[in-house]
């Protein structure tokens, strides 16, 4: 086996405690030691004199700790304080949420700190961003670039260093290179092995975002060959897709019934699939259309199509708020000889058991579901069209199983997040592209105001008036720290405070992510049947949900949200013939906040949108992304390497062959990309 992938046990400085320490990290062999690339860097060029700190500003010190003390604010937060003194003054330091530094911060070390240097309530203090003990046996005159890695709990960054210095020092040299030869030194890019000394410890900043570069291509590079070692398994030749052959007028019978004409893009878009279906080759498209374009009737009627020519369809949601909208629509726009079922995690096994017979027995036409429609013991007699709305909530291996469900199923994924072509195609590979580039007619543009908080009161005035004119609106609340709870309680706060407040005359609705499935719904139900007049909510609402009477939606600390994901809030309201609007609560803490929240005023393209927050937000998991494998991409920014996606996507083209015969990339792929592994974490 290649040494690059034995366990960390055996490496210097490792042993059996740390490898469990290691493994928490999930940090198992020497690779993963590599590619654990430092979360920031400490700049120990550049330090300030206490007395001279800017107030403000980030800056870095260095100093002795005298004194720490821990507390607990009102908001169950734990700050910590430690008072750092130089030869020119003193300054509280403080840290939140990181109980571990207890035990780690001690009177009597030296520390380097960088952070933000706040007024604070009489004496300015520092709000640490990255810290260093520095060694007594290192002088200070020492000045350099050290490597701050992401940690656990008894790991140093001392350790840190000392572990991955030998890594490098014994490993790095057999990193195999898997680019065509030549092909990284024409574009001006290092050895891999440079590039790790260079990530871990560079000696400048040139040759770390040198060494960075290099190590996103060699990452993007792995990304497009994984991405074409799928799209060859989904496309095996010898294996023929479906063929539609309508036999009777249910497609034209559903355009008939509909209440409103398709959009010129609609048909084009549903003449494009549609050519897909009769053909015998397996479609394998995406549509994109920016939230209510209208793509849900798309798929409707390529269902329908899938149906009259014998065939049963799938259709998978990435909620069950959506799932049962969809269900409830399909109901609507198909004649009752259409049988429609939608499965969920919450029915009665009894219901279940019923809804999977009736499907394995072809008794059953469409099959509406979330993940539930992916497990292993729902079984189709004879599926053509699998549909996936909202795909980017799904990962690629999860399209990859609906897929086996049938011989070879027709593949429609819907998005209403933007994604740039070139990053689609690197994503989707040879997946085929439609766009519904076509509003129905009469929507009028959702007017946005980004608020200050101070601007609230004015902001919920506005929404009263609204609702005292027959219309509804939504209130959303962000997801905190990442914890449901608080997340809950600020949500429920909220609309405790609403109701007895403000709207005591009116109907406030809750929705979040801890209620059962049943609840959510008749909340919902709630809410489009009029009875509900403002729904607070957490995210949940955030995909797909078409509520037309709803014309107002507030977003509370809209700094905390990606743009796209604001698009998407913004996109639930304007979906009917009156002016809406939007209005973001937030106090953006930095320039790029505040520029992110004046896009969303500025514009309603949700392509313009999804390109600034690449540019603002650099990478990251932008269009939620995470389980595309691009989240998998450590180092990559897709604003500035988006050259590098094509230059990779064409090398992993030109070597069709090559994950098969080149055992190194068959090594790093394996180790990168399981086969379908990552199911079971969605
Ligand atoms: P999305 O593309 O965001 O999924 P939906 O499919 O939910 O959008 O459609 C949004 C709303 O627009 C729905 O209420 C739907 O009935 C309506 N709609 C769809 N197509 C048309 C059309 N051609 N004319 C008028 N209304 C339409
Ligand atoms: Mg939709």
């Amino acid at each position: 086996m290649n040494a690059l992938f034995a366990s960390v046990r055996y490496l210097k400085g490792v042993g059996p405690r740390r490898e469990k320490l290691l493994q928490r990290l999930g940090i198992r062999d020497v690779y993963d030691l590599l590619w654990h690339i430092p979360r920031s860097y400490i700049d120990r060029t550049e330090t300030v004199k206490i007395r001279n700190l800017p107030v403000g500003e980030v800056a870095s010190i260095t100093g002795v700790i005298e004194t720490v003390r821990t507390s607990v604010s009102s908001r169950r937060i734990t700050v910590i304080k430690a008072i750092v003194r130089d030869d020119s003054g003193v300054i509280p330091v403080v840290w939140f949420n990181q109980d571990y530094l207890k035990n780690v911060l001690k009177p009597g070390l030296q520390i380097f700190v960088r952070g933000k240097v706040n007024p604070g309530y009489g004496q300015a203090e520092m709000w640490a961003y990255d810290y260093d003990l520095i060694d007594k046996d290192k002088t200070a005159a020492e000045p350099g670039i050290d490597p701050v890695y992401p940690s656990t709990e008894g790991i140093s960054q001392k350790v840190w260093r000392q572990i991955i210095r030998n890594a490098l020092e014994e490993y790095a040299g057999i990193y195999p290179e898997i680019a065509p030869p030549g092909t990284k030194e024409k574009l001006g890019l290092l050895p891999a092995r440079q590039a790790f000394w260079g990530i871990h410890f560079p000696a400048r900043w040139e040759q770390q975002e040198l060494s960075r570069r290099t190590l996103a291509f060699e990452e993007l590079l792995l990304l497009q060959l994984a991405i074409r070692r799928e799209h060859q398994s989904l496309r095996d030749p010898q294996v023929k897709g479906v063929k539609n052959i309508e036999r009777d007028d249910l497609v034209s019978r559903v355009v008939r019934g509909l209440k409103f004409s398709l959009t010129g893009a609609q048909k084009r878009v549903i003449a494009e699939i549609f050519r897909d279906m009769e053909d015998e080759r397996p479609m394998n498209r995406l549509i994109q259309g920016d939230v209510g374009s209208g793509k849900t009737i798309v798929a409707a009627l390529a269902m329908a199509k899938a149906v009259s020519s014998g065939y049963q369809a799938a259709l998978m949601a990435p909620t069950e708020i959506l799932a049962l909208q969809h269900y409830k629509t399909l109901k609507q726009v198909y004649p009752p000889d259409v049988r429609v079922e939608v499965l969920t995690g919450s029915i009665t096994a009894k219901r279940r058991d019923e809804i999977l017979t009736a499907t394995a027995e072809g008794w059953n036409h469409i099959l509406v579901g979330t993940h539930a429609l992916i497990q292993e013991n729902v079984v189709f007699k004879k599926l053509g069209l699998a549909v996936i709305d909202e795909q980017h909530r799904f990962g690629v291996s999860q399209r990859a199983l609906l897929g086996q469900k049938g011989f070879r199923p027709d593949v429609l994924v819907m998005s209403a997040t933007p994604i740039p072509r070139t990053l689609a195609l690197t994503i989707y590979g040879d997946l085929d592209i439609s766009t519904i580039d076509e509003l129905p007619p009469g929507r009028l543009p959702v007017k946005t105001l980004a608020l200050r908080e101070l601007g609230r009161d004015k902001a919920y005035r506005f929404l009263l008036k609204q609702v005292k004119q027959g219309r509804q609106g939504y209130v959303v609340c962000p997801l905190i720290e990442e914890s449901e709870k608080q997340d809950l309680t600020d949500a429920t706060a909220l609309y405790q405070r609403l109701q007895a407040g403000i709207f005591r005359d009116h109907t406030v609705g809750l929705l979040h992510g801890r209620m059962k499935p049943a609840e959510k719904d008749r909340v919902i139900e709630d809410f489009r049947r009029g009875k509900i007049d403002v729904l607070v909510s957490t995210t949940v609402v955030e995909v797909g949900v078409d509520i037309p009477n709803a014309t107002v939606m507030i977003v509370e600390s809209a700094e905390r949200f990606g743009l796209s994901q604001l698009h998407q809030l913004r996109g639930r309201v304007g979906r009917g013939a009156e002016q809406a609007y939007c209005i973001l609560l937030g106090n953006p803490r930095t320039d790029v906040g505040l520029e992110r929240l004046k896009v969303m005023e500025r514009t309603n393209d949700g392509f313009e949108i999804a390109n600034e927050d690449l540019r603002l937000r650099g990478p990251g998991d932008i269009w939620g992304l995470k389980q595309h494998g691009l989240s998998e991409l450590k180092l990559t920014n897709l604003w500035k390497d988006s050259d590098l996606l094509h230059i990779t996507r064409d090398i992993a083209a030109q070597s069709v062959s090559l994950p098969d015969e080149n055992r190194a990339i068959q090594q790093l792929l394996n180790k990168k990309y399981p086969p379908t592994e990552n199911i079971a974490a969605n």
